[in-house]
């Protein structure tokens, strides 16, 4: 079984539509194909309407932009309730943020001698809700400041260039409980790559997994052969679940092919345990019996 639990599409910073991810992951021989847009579950519906058709199975999943002292750290959402409130309400704060956060970037950009506008970046949004940095890279590439994303982040984007302004994040540990109340799975992804991992080892892993994290994104393009070892040690040691994905993003991302990494099956199956099982407590259940107060006595 091929399962790739990490994937990008139009919905936020990738280059496919969800239905056309879902197509292309059946042709490149994936059963489970994980789509987790960044901040938002928006293509979840397209997603798994096209799944019957290629004969795969969707894992409807968010990447969330989350925050550990002052380290960003992306939270992988499997299955969380779209519609809990707490969730949609922190969601819709860190995608406000998101567009907040253009027009003070054009204007940094204006001031280093980029000129580029709102319209030209909404163009490249097209019907994303997540408004991010690779819309503007692509904007830079495609009017010569640029000779592709990556040089556009390296130039212009990335912290300490002149485009680079900070946005809000929720805090990772109060999104692991959040994701885990509203009946998901919570797990970090490629918690070595850049940003995190000064602020991820295993004690900090250990005090998240209290919280409800559930497993960590070992098999990412980010981490090298010794950084793979590092964290599947981790992972064994703290009984985390440990996953493998391409982060794939179309032609937005080189190098992260669909099922350029893979996730074990039996660690997939516990991964959907641990959101059943969450789900069922959120609903109320399973678990531990709740005990209700219940109408014994009667208050006129
Ligand atoms: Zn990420
Ligand atoms: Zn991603």
């Amino acid at each position: 079984m091929r399962i790739d639990l990490h994937t990008h599409s139009r919905a936020s910073d990738g280059t496919q539509s969800p239905a056309e991810v879902v197509a292309l992951a059946a042709e490149a021989g994936l059963d489970v194909l994980g789509l987790t847009d960044h901040d938002s579950a928006a293509g979840w519906a397209e997603a798994r309407a096209a799944a019957d058709s290629a004969g795969i199975v969707v894992v409807p999943g968010i990447e969330i932009s989350t925050k550990h002292q002052g380290a960003g750290v992306h939270l992988l959402a499997y299955v969380p309730d779209p519609t809990h409130p707490g969730l949609t309400a922190e969601l819709d704060l860190i995608l406000a943020g998101r567009s907040g956060r253009l027009a003070a970037m054009l204007a940094q950009l204006r001031e280093a001698g980029v000129h580029i506008d709102e319209p030209e970046v909404m163009r490249q949004v097209g019907e994303a809700k997540a408004i991010g940095r690779p819309h503007i890279a692509d904007v830079l590439v495609a009017k010569g400041y640029a000779d592709d994303r990556a040089d556009a982040f390296d130039s212009w984007l990335n912290w300490g260039r002149p485009g680079y302004v900070t946005r809000y994040a929720s805090d990772t540990r109060a999104m692991v409980r959040l994701v885990t109340a509203a009946g998901g799975a919570a797990v970090v992804a490629h918690p070595w790559g850049r940003g995190s991992r000064r602020v991820l080892d295993l004690p900090t892993l250990a005090s998240l997994q209290a919280d409800g994290l559930v497993g960590i994104e070992v098999d990412h393009q980010d981490h090298n052969g010794t950084e793979r070892e590092g964290l599947r040690v981790i992972a064994r040691e703290l009984d985390l679940v440990s996953t493998g994905s391409s982060d794939f993003h179309g032609e937005g991302k080189v190098d992260h092919e669909l099922g350029c990494n893979l996730t074990d099956p039996a660690q997939y199956e516990r991964l959907l345990e641990a959101a059943a099982h969450n789900a069922a407590k959120a609903a109320g259940v399973a678990g531990p019996a709740v005990v209700r107060p219940g109408p014994s006595v009667q208050v006129e």
